[in-house]
């Protein structure tokens, strides 16, 4: 085993020292080869390969088919992040400790209390107090996990306030009551979370005042709100922070926040990357009931590792405590007939400090210590190297999209958006080819799509498609702790802004 270990941290140096300069994507030719590995091992043989042989079929076979480049700084997909060093070094310490993070046995072992450390750590970064006010807090495996623990509890609040102080769907059903959760433009996971928790991808409701619009059409907001009330329907309103692809911020949060409190709205703010977008103006993510957000995209840590935060603890755990009966189960301060009045939620308060099992408050019992890799890299980091590197990924999102503004050949779609005056974009560029464009990349047929292969085909970098006004677009979100980093006083070797050009070039057949 000695030497298995030493192997593969050799492999882990090199990929580190070469993260850089690799291919971003696979050959078609390494995946060829590994689909038929898989395919001749993929049933279970009497006789097992033994690890030495095991280890030599992953290096040999099944890395080479793996994107290489997925946490280096030329991958624009979705927003994917990467892993800082200190992450890096904390995962492999996760795996090898094999902490079950599910109950808190502070004597036994500190990993619940780190863990709340690094919730509450992300939270200081994110501007929001979780010590006293957000205590309701767990780490999830992802943002679509935490969206369904916002709408989950969001759903017991809303039908307290509709139905009566007794009423829960946790424990009764929905029994006849009804849910809207009424979004603009909101992420897909909020459709899966309301079909997981039973509200129904039917009752979300798109209020955006245009289409990809995170901002909602107010006047629609408030007549709804007001029939919801008068026809017994709870409301859960989802506000995108860092709407998917253009980065941009919902507007007027307050005068929604006033809305829901006249009409008994819940407000669950979906915040994956946004929370830590670098912005002259406040994110107003205090203002939410819940929170959603992602450590394993803009915090760099290792997949999968999401962040969620209520306001209402009491009802966090009474939507998901693991027991039949809950009434008189939980600690004494959580116990639901007094949970639901002001005097509890003070006392709750008090107790903000008190760290629940993270099976009362979580999806899952038995849980991974994903912890370990966000506390070591926010303790390494700190608030300065964070934001360098949320500030290094505007400024290169930026210098793309200067580029792209300047050139015949591509059209910026979501340049111009109301943050700073002399920024063009959050961390995300979108764009399409102009129609006069050289590649001859026709917007109307499937120039779109020729457009992206032809630049993933590269291998130097990697974007991923959209719809964007009903057309097709591309996305370059960037997310990794590496990209920008440097970027304004790169000599020597090719920096990766200059990659980027080259590539937008040469498919243009303009380089
Ligand atoms: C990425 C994203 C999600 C889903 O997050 P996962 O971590 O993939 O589950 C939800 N909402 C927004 C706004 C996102 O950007």
């Amino acid at each position: 085993m000695d030497q298995l270990l030493q192997q593969v941290l050799q492999v882990i140096t090199q990929r580190h020292a070469e993260a850089s300069s690799t291919g971003v994507t696979p050959s078609s030719e390494a995946i060829a080869a590994a689909d038929n590995f898989v395919s001749l091992h993929g049933h279970l043989d009497q006789h097992g390969l033994g690890t030495s042989a095991t280890l030599a079929a992953l290096l040999e076979k099944v890395a080479p088919a793996l994107i290489g480049g997925q946490a280096g700084p030329r991958y624009f997909g979705f927003v994917t992040g990467g892993v800082t060093d200190a992450a890096l070094l904390a995962d492999l310490l996760v795996s090898s400790f094999d902490q079950n993070v599910q109950v808190h046995l502070p004597h036994v072992s500190i990993a619940t209390t780190l863990e709340v450390a690094a919730l509450d750590m992300a939270a200081d970064l994110m501007h929001i107090d979780s010590r006293t006010i957000f205590t309701g807090k767990t780490l999830t495996t992802g943002a679509t996990a935490s969206n369904v623990l916002g709408l989950a509890t969001g759903r017991e609040a809303v039908g307290l306030s509709v139905m009566g102080p007794d009423f829960s769907v946790a424990d009764y059903g929905f029994a006849g009551f009804k849910v809207i959760v009424l979004h603009a433009s909101g992420h897909a996971s909020i459709a899966k979370a309301a079909a997981i928790v039973g509200i129904g991808r039917k009752n979300c409701v798109d209020l955006a005042d245009e289409p990809n619009s995170p901002h909602f059409d107010i006047a629609r907001l408030e007549s709804l709100l007001r029939k919801s009330k008068d026809e017994k329907t709870g409301v859960i309103i989802v506000i995108s922070s860092g709407e998917v692809n253009s980065g941009a911020q919902t507007r007027n949060v307050p005068e929604i926040r006033a809305l829901a409190d006249t009409y008994d709205a819940w407000i669950h703010m979906d915040a994956a990357f946004g929370a830590f977008a670098p912005s002259t103006e406040s994110h107003n993510l205090h203002l939410a009931d819940s929170i959603t957000s992602d450590a394993h995209k803009w915090l760099n840590v290792p997949y999968d590792c999401g962040l969620f935060y209520t306001k209402r603890r009491d009802l966090l755990f009474q939507s998901v405590a693991p027991m039949f009966d809950v009434k008189g189960q939980g600690p004494a301060y959580l116990q639901s007939n007094s949970t639901r009045d002001g005097e509890q939620q003070q006392q709750l308060q008090q107790l903000g400090q008190d760290i629940m099992s993270p099976l009362m408050v979580g999806i899952e019992n038995s849980r991974r210590f994903r912890a370990l890799p966000l506390y070591a890299s926010l303790l390494a980091l700190g608030r300065d190297g964070y934001e360098q590197i949320f500030e290094a990924n505007v400024f290169f999102a930026n210098k793309v999209a200067a580029w792209m503004e300047a050139s015949p050949d591509y059209i910026l779609l979501n340049g111009n958006m109301e943050r700073g005056s002399d920024e063009l974009v959050s961390s995300i560029v979108l764009f399409c080819a102009s129609d006069s464009n050289s590649g001859g990349f026709n917007t109307k047929t499937d120039g779109n799509e020729r457009l992206l292969q032809s630049l993933n085909d590269s291998r130097e970098m990697y974007v991923t498609g959209t719809k964007w006004a009903g057309k097709g677009a591309i996305r370059l979100a960037v997310s990794n702790w590496r990209t920008g980093a440097g970027e304004k006083d790169a000599e020597g070797e090719e920096t990766d802004f200059a990659t980027v050009i080259r590539v937008l070039q040469r498919v243009m057949n303009t380089e």
